[in-house]
């Protein structure tokens, strides 16, 4: 194990006077107690990295950097104002300031000039942080965990580099790779896969199915296969409760290893958790986590760019694309066995350019599994484009304002509220739909604030409207934050036609829930379903067309309400592909799959697009169902 530290320093000059060497996840960090060598070191790093094809940084030994309260001086005056610098922290277990800044480009400088600078009058090696436009708490508190347990993280990441390089600790044995489905085979929900190598155990996703019931919520943890303490790694693919509502609890179960992801997702999956408590302690149960286990996630999430190869186990190397479906979600690729085998999972995915995203990749270096969505997979599940759907949209907003009504939208709180924000301010902006309050319930809002934090991982035509027209869509001040009880009752009891965004998306709870019970019975005011409505939700069962429900209001009693606002489903802002996108997608991808598992769909979806695609396209599929076990080779 130890064998790839002592050949990266069997390489570094003799003058090079290195301290200390030590992994952060499949990283290599050096420091070195020469300011000489610090400052440049030639191609020394550069020719090591060729040599081991792994990524080495060179850092200086604590002993040298310049004190924290005069770097922070020098690095203010380094700096330009324009940059607006908000806090320069530091993390001196790692040698590191980090910069927050509102213009991380300019802070970078031309040719990253200023961080030259910055190093060479303060001996730090400067990370710079975007400060996010819209301020979020949440933001604030997880670069404070984070900031708080460096001397954790330090040591946690050294922990994880050592696994990874540990070479063959179960013994080397047949070759072979297997995936447990856990979760999501022929249904929407509980997305969890386990893949396991001889050598490796890597679970994929952890979600809930929010829309099911108590005992069939949560992924088969009894999967006889799955044991928690033997698990190397997990991997989440994007930040909807389905895919990663239950990593909190994997940490209460007594998981101790990393979570990789993309920062935005390692955010809104943080958030997602918090809110999800806070709905369970409101409706009196009891939440299967707390606030701490959040946090033990927080403190051992391993955040990586999209592209970005790393090492995840001995035998295993991971890389993210850009999935499409919502901010920072990703395509998971791995690479296994050194070459033995290379699989893919998509989570969920968008082959189409949204209003705020890219479309998914499909170019891969190696692809021989395909394991792909299929929420709307089925044979009559072609909604109409997304130019007919905004269309449809604006014009139903512009027929219930002129009757003096509100427009109720229950929207999932990542992705689609953002999409259709995008949308109503560009409309109102353009004329193309009378000037009203969109109002953004307390969620919402919080994860559009990430939004801001992060807008490289936006579409290009977004980007440069941020980038280059100054002009960022979300600090419009049409949008409203609606934070409390007292301020949603205003909302309601406004004469005003409006525009109200809230969650959840399928009216199982939170604030959606509460407006309609507000609005259901008067019909001048209209409700929109955006997204999937699964199963035995409440959004279904208005789809359905249910007109009378009940609801309970407390001390056993229920009263029952005559729904009479117009009802609306929009289906074409989904996030998801398609049944066309689907084929379309899996007949541009390069290269072509072997073989294609097809998951996360109603049963009766997932085996007619797997033998539909069967025909088209003479590969093998499968649609495995919730205990499968497969073997891929
Ligand atoms: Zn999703």
């Amino acid at each position: 194990m130890a064998d790839i530290i002592a050949e990266v320093m069997a390489h570094l000059p003799k003058d090079a006077e290195i301290t200390s060497c030590s992994f952060e996840g499949a990283n290599i960090i050096v420091y070195t107690k020469s300011r000489e060598f610090f400052l440049d070191s030639g191609t020394a790093i550069k020719d090591i990295v060729n040599l081991i094809k792994k990524r080495v940084e060179l850092r200086p030994d604590p002993s040298i950097t310049t004190d924290m309260e005069d770097a922070e001086k020098k690095i203010r005056e380094i700096v330009p104002a324009e940059a607006s610098v908000s806090n320069v922290l530091f993390d001196p277990q790692r040698s590191q300031a980090i910069i927050e800044t509102e213009k991380p480009g300019v802070a970078i400088g031309k040719t990253g000039e200023v961080l030259r600078e910055i190093k060479k009058e303060t001996f730090w090696v400067p990370l710079i942080r975007r400060t996010p436009s819209i301020r979020s708490k949440l933001i604030e508190n997880i670069r404070m965990v984070l900031y708080e347990n460096n001397d954790f993280r330090k040591k946690f990441l050294d922990k994880v580099g050592k696994r990874v390089y540990s070479g063959w600790t179960r013994g080397r044995k047949e070759e072979w790779v297997r995936i447990s489905v856990m979760g999501a085979g022929r249904q929407v929900g509980r997305s969890c896969f386990l893949v396991q190598t001889p050598e490796s155990r890597v679970l994929l996703d952890c979600g809930l199915d929010v829309a099911g019931q108590e005992n069939d919520m949560f992924p088969y943890f009894d999967t006889p296969e799955f044991k928690i303490g033997e698990i190397d790694a997990v991997v989440v693919s994007h930040a909807h409760l389905d895919h990663c509502g239950m990593i909190p609890l994997l940490f209460k179960y007594g998981y101790d290893g990393p979570i990789y992801c993309t920062e935005p997702t390692r955010d809104v999956m943080a958030l997602l958790a918090l809110d999800y408590i806070n709905i369970g302690w409101k409706e009196v149960k009891k939440p299967l986590y707390t606030s701490s286990d959040v946090k033990e996630m927080v403190k051992r999430c391993i955040c990586l760019n999209y592209e970005e190869v790393t090492d995840i186990t001995p035998d295993i190397r991971m890389t993210f694309y850009n999935a499409g479906h919502t901010l920072g979600s990703s395509l998971v690729h791995l690479h296994i066995g050194n070459g033995l085998h290379n699989f893919m999972y998509t989570g969920d995915l968008n082959y189409e350019t949204s209003n705020l995203l890219a479309a998914a990749n499909t170019s891969f270096p190696r692809l021989e599994t395909l394991m792909i969505e299929s929420t709307y997979g089925g044979k009559d599940d072609n909604p109409p484009p997304r130019r007919e759907s905004e269309r449809e949209l604006l014009e139903i907003i512009n027929k219930t304002a002129e009757r003096g009504g509100k427009v109720l939208m229950p929207v999932l709180g990542v992705g689609r509220s953002q999409e259709i924000m995008i949308i109503l301010e560009r409309a109102m902006r353009e004329g193309l739909i009378k000037k009203m309050p969109m109002y953004i319930q307390g969620l919402v809002w919080d994860v559009t604030a990430i939004h801001t934090a992060y807008p490289d991982f936006f579409n290009s035509k977004v980007r440069k409207s941020i980038f280059h027209e100054g002009q960022n869509p979300f600090m419009s001040d049409l949008f409203k934050q609606v934070a409390g009880q007292k301020e949603m009752q205003q909302v309601i009891e406004s004469g005003e036609p409006c525009v109200i965004l809230a969650t959840s998306g399928m009216m199982t709870g939170g604030a959606s829930v509460e407006y309609f019970k507000a609005l259901a019975e008067n019909p001048k005011h209209s409700l929109i379903l955006t997204c999937y409505q699964g199963e035995g939700s409440f959004g279904r069962r208005i789809l359905n067309g249910e007109k009378e429900m009940s609801f309970g209001v407390g001390e056993g009693r229920s009263e029952v309400l005559k729904m009479k606002m117009e009802l609306y489903n929009i289906s074409g802002f989904s996030g998801h592909s398609s049944r066309n996108q689907l084929i379309n997608y899996i007949y541009r991808i390069e290269p072509k799959p072997k073989r294609i598992l097809i998951i996360h769909g109603e049963s009766s979806k997932c085996l007619d697009l797997a033998s539909s695609l069967h025909k088209m396209q003479k590969v093998e599929t499968t649609a495995p169902r919730n205990l499968d076990a497969i073997r891929l080779r």
